[in-house]
Parts: C-alpha cells; structure tokens; sequence
C-alpha cells in the first residue's frame, strides 16, 4: 500500500518540476539504479551479503530419546558433552574445554538430530548452518560470514540467559576442505582460516558464553588436517547406519503417530531394510501410510509397509508397460534371481516384482536373516550366482540372452573383484595397485564363468519350477517370497522365525 502512496507522492513531484522548468532526468536515472539494486535478485543478495549477518536457524527441543539406534554415538556424545554443564569442574582441573565435535558417516543417519539433542542435554544455545552458505564468490564473505555465526551465537544464549551455544555446521567438508586445493581458492581459504582462529579464540572463562562447535560430514577424508588436529575438532563421532535393532528402534519412533493395523510386524520390516538410513526408514514410515490413504483406509497395514520399501529403494511406478513379451521375459529373469537365491539361501527372498520402478523393470528383494558385515567366499560366489541367474533363466527357457542383464554382470564383477582384493581367488593375497589388470581380468572372467556353469545345472533342475513361477508373476506382478517358497515347493522359513521373533 506504502510503494503506491510514494509512487504516487514521486510521479506528481517529477510534474511539479517539470512544469517550472527542472531537469529531472538525472533524479529519474539515481532513482531506476536504487529500485535496480532492491529489486534484481542477485544484486540484491550482494547487498545482502557483505550486510547482514550470516543466516542460521534456532533448532527445535529434539532429545536423545527421540533418536534410534546410535547407541554407542550417543554415549560418546554425552561423555564429551558433559563439560558443558559443569564449567567449574572444568576449570578447577585444569581441563583444555573441548571445541569442536566432527559427526561423520553416511547422509540421512542422525548427524542433525544428534547435533540438536546435544544442544537440548546441555540447555544450549543452538545455531545451525551448512558449510555451503559459506562460500561465494567474493573474496572474505565467507570469513565475515564465520565471525558472524560465532557472534550471533553468543549473543542468542546471552538473549536466552544461557551459559553456552552450539554451532552446527552440515556439510563442513565444503568449507573445510584441504586448503590450496579448491578453484578459487583464495577465498575458500581464507573462510576455513577464519574458522581455525575462531575456534582457537573459544575461552572457557566463567563469565563467558561456551561455544562448542559441531559439524557433520559424509567425507571426512576431505577435511583439512589444521581442522581435525587436537584442540580443534577433538572429538571424531562415528555415526553409522543402524543395525536390525536399531532400524526397529527408528520404526517404531516414526510410526508412533500413525494409526498401525494388527497385522503389522515392524520386526519384519526391520530385517527386510538392510542398508536402510534412519532418514529412509522415516520416508518409509511416511510413504506406507500415503500408500494406505490412497487406499481409503484409516490404518496402515503390514502389505503398505511392503509396498512402501519398493518405493523407497526403486522409486514411484512408472506408466510405461512393457510389450507382452518382455513381461514374459521380464518374468522369467526375475524368477531366476529369486529361484537361485532360495535354493543358495533358503528363506532369503522377501518379495518379487516386475512393475516397473524407476531404472528397474522388475525386482527381487532379498531380506538377510541377520546384517552381515563380513562376508566368506561362498556367500560372495552365492551373491554372483543370484545375479548372473536372471540372464540364465532366460537362455535356458527362451533361448537367448537380452540386455537386462546388463546391471546383473557388472554386479556379478563388482562381487568378483571383492573375492579377489580380500585373498580369496586362486591369485592369493594380491594388491590393487599392482595387480596387472590383463590378470585382473582373466581371474574375474574364470571366478565369473565357474559360477556360471553350477548357476545353470542348479536352473536346469528347477526349470519347471522356474516357468511357472513366471507365469504366476506375469499373473499377479507380484509374488511374496512365501508363495514363491510354495509355488516351487521349497521349505518356508519363515513361519519359524516369526516364532522364534515373538518368543524373544
Ligand atoms: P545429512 O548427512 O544428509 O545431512 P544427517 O545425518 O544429518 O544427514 P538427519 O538430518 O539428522 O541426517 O536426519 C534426517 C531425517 O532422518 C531426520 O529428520 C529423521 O526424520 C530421520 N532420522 C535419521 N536418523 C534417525 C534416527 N537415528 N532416529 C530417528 N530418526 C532418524
């Protein structure tokens, strides 16, 4: 309302002056630079940037009860947080305080709500930014953009009549990077200087406002050393993606306020995620009762969640439908994969499908009875009989090969070369900086076709079990690893873990 009343005020000046005889071309040229410089985005930010003072938001009352898993990260959180709450402690002993906390590890496990449950156990001030709002192109914004993150912190716990603040930075690789290494470099370095000198400035003086600095990273083999050294980033926390337990842990935690229906067995979805972040788990919980809404349905059931782990890990449906013979083919590959890995792993298969999802054109999904982490050479070898049984099943019931394999081979390769650099091939103990690659490939190339040939006698076996397997898919796009197990009359393992589940 204000721009049109002084739009309105200008234009009658500029008549007025007109009319006794003024020039005005020179006020109407500085008046179009300022609307200019106020309006255009980007000049705008540059007004904005050496201006104000670098954006962080306060962070929301997250505890370590609202966090799964993480156990041993928590626990070692809280031991290096403990100097927070008893600053007098701290100095009677004589105690260098603690500066700086690195969270590291994969994208999506905690790192964030780590951060802010720390803020939360200390009764700490809390200002969060990412290492990328840092960076600009202009030389010494991100320095001043640093000095003003540890200022505004000191000044938002003195506002909230609090002894300390915790700064988090995300992604800190992208301003602590190596130094000299970065295009541009100039800049990037003198940002991550300025944040050495404010960390080395942090006193624990009484009177004084603590800052402890964390920050998160998915690369920590990026930082610059001056960073991680002692007295900067003291303390390293491990934060790992969550095993069985603590994947249940999370479920749980995210479904609590949805309405679940009795059939729902979060233990067994649990076992079906390996791999799975904490931040999946949630997008998992969340498209499951998505799945139940379109379903007009007011509880989440057990085949939503089932349903929700495709979409998570392959993405949304796709319109597109394959011609009736590729679905044949389709069919038969997927139900190679599935056959092979039941009869190697029995009870292994959670469930088979050929609706299209994102690259895949069908999918099975194995669920591991336990999280393995270490693995011997029968299990690598098993893993590349499952992958190279798609394209088998094909030549042996269609008669040739297709290019949907092509994803299966270089698994199987990826699988190979494992077997190979952990010692495990006929080469011994060989090293992957000297290994001549012509070797490499006669070695991958021998373990692959070995494999091959037990993956076809196996098919050759089950071939009838095979095709109708995949005429029951083509039928129903969708098989459970239960009625895969009856359809081929293979033993089911699951009713007994189920039980054993419950009894523990
Ligand atoms: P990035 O490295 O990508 O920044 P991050 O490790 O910081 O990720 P967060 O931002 O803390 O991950 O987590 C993202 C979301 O995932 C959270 O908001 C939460 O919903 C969920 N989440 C992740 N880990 C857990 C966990 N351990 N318990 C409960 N929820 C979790």
């Amino acid at each position: 309302m204000w721009k049109w009343v002084v739009g309105g005020v200008a234009v009658g000046a500029m008549i007025f002056l007109l009319a006794i005889g003024v020039d005005v071309f020179p006020v109407i040229l500085v008046l179009g630079l300022v609307a200019l410089l106020f309006n255009v985005p980007a000049l705008k930010g540059m007004t904005r940037n050496f201006a104000q003072p670098v954006r962080a938001s306060a962070g929301g009352a997250i505890s370590f009860q609202d966090i799964g898993g993480q156990a041993s990260a928590k626990q070692e959180l809280v031991e290096a947080l403990d100097f927070l709450q008893d600053p007098e402690a701290v100095q009677e002993l004589g105690i260098r305080p603690l500066k700086g906390i690195l969270l590291t590890g994969p994208p999506g496990t905690g790192k964030t709500l780590l951060a802010r449950a720390a803020a939360q156990y200390t009764g700490s001030a809390f200002l969060a930014a990412a290492g990328s709002e840092f960076i600009e192109m202009y030389a010494g914004v991100g320095a001043q953009r640093v000095r003003d993150l540890f200022s505004r912190a000191r000044q938002l716990a003195r506002e909230q009549s609090r002894q300390a603040a915790i700064i988090f930075i995300d992604e800190i690789e992208v301003l602590g990077g190596k130094r000299g290494q970065n295009q541009g470099h100039l800049e990037y370095d003198q940002t991550i200087n300025q944040l050495l000198v404010e960390m080395d400035g942090l006193r624990s003086s009484k009177d004084d406002v603590q800052v402890l600095v964390m920050a998160a990273t998915n690369r920590a083999d990026l930082l610059d050393e001056a960073l991680t050294r002692p007295g900067r980033f003291d303390r390293i926390v491990r934060v790992e993606l969550p095993d069985r337990s603590a994947r249940r842990e999370i479920l749980e935690l995210h479904t609590r306020q949805k309405p679940l229906a009795e059939d729902v067995d979060l233990d067994r979805v649990a076992r079906e995620t390996f791999g799975f972040s904490g931040a999946h788990l949630e997008s998992l919980a969340n498209e499951a009762a998505i799945i139940a809404m379109r379903h007009g349905l007011r509880k989440v059931h057990q085949e939503h969640f089932v349903e929700a782990v495709d979409k998570v890990m392959l993405g949304e449906k796709l319109d597109r439908r394959p011609s009736p013979e590729e679905m044949e083919r389709v069919a038969l590959h997927e139900s190679g994969h599935a056959l092979v890995a039941e009869v190697l792993r029995p009870g292994s298969v959670a469930s088979i499908t050929i609706t299209s999802r994102g690259g895949a054109l069908g999918y099975v999904r194995q669920a591991p009875q336990d999280d393995r982490y270490l693995h011997t050479r029968k299990e690598i070898e098993d893993d590349i009989a499952v992958a190279l049984a798609g394209m088998v099943s094909e030549e042996l019931t269609l008669g040739g090969r297709s290019t949907g394999a092509l994803q299966d081979f270089q698994q199987a390769f990826e699988r190979g070369r494992l077997l190979i650099f952990s010692g495990m091939s006929p080469l011994g103990v060989v090293s992957e900086d000297t290994l001549p690659e012509s070797e490499l490939h006669t070695a991958l190339t021998q373990v692959v076709q070995e494999v091959e040939t037990k993956v076809r006698e196996l098919l050759e076996v089950h071939v009838e079990d095979l095709r109708v397997a995949a005429s029951r898919l083509s039928e129903s796009e969708r098989l459970t690893g239960a009625e895969l197990r009856r359809i081929c009359g293979l033993r089911d393992l699951e009713q007994p873990l189920a039980e054993e589940l419950a009894a523990t």
